[in-house]
């Protein structure tokens, strides 16, 4: 498919999922979005989209802590991973997300790639790097996805860079190509979305 038709239909809501036998059974590929909260993760995806309150804020009840699915055109599963890192979710809380955000990575076998958020101005976080060990250990291919990079001058912008050159070598499931990208200003989207025709 070509993007221009992908982005002809809007997605899908078909609902936000706590408990792994109830999610959605369906022939189609799956990539999902994770990241601390607050990086723009729901941003992203309604820019990407180009669907305006598709995914909704962190502080929408019922959506944070859930996986929430959408049916692209038919031909992708976007899945919107709850976000993590946030100060008042409580010890008990984050146990059940991490044993569900395992369980579903883990078991996931039409997940073909996660995308994982680092916000420009924070880096990468002990928590990402958390969420980097738990897709390592599970063999999910993940790329790393820069946000908000018009937040940054560019000599910040390639200091940056230069900071996360050579990440991916400590990370055997994650891609050496880091995407950086501004829903705001509408950059690296339309890169995010021909990697997502290309998993076809
Ligand atoms: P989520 O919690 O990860 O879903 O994050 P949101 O998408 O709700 O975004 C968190 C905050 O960052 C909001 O105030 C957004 O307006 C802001 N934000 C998200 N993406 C961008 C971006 O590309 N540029 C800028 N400048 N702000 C952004």
């Amino acid at each position: 498919m070509l993007e221009a038709k992908l982005l002809k239909v809007r997605p899908k809501y078909l609902g936000s999922f706590n408990d792994l036998d109830t999610l959605p059974f369906s022939s189609l590929d799956e990539v999902a979005f994770v990241g601390r909260s607050n990086v723009g993760k729901s941003s992203l995806i309604n820019a990407l989209t180009k669907t305006p309150g598709l995914a909704r804020t962190s502080n929408t009840p019922g959506r944070t802590q859930s996986l929430n699915f959408f049916n692209w055109a038919d031909f992708m599963m976007i899945i919107d991973l709850p976000g993590y890192g946030y100060a008042k979710t409580s010890k008990e809380l984050s146990k059940s997300w991490q044993g569900l955000m395992y369980d579903y990575l883990r078991g996931r076998t039409q997940l073909k790639r996660v995308f994982l958020l680092v916000d420009a101005r924070q880096g990468i976080k002990p928590n990402d790097e958390d969420m980097m060990k738990m897709l390592d250990q599970c063999g999910i291919l993940y790329q790393m996805v820069i946000t908000k990079t018009d937040k940054l001058k560019a000599p910040e912008l390639e200091k940056l860079k230069d900071s996360l050159e050579g990440v991916s070598l400590k990370h055997g499931a994650m891609f050496n190509d880091i995407l950086y990208t501004s829903s705001e200003k509408n950059l690296g989207l339309s890169e995010i979305r021909k990697i997502i025709l290309s998993l076809e």
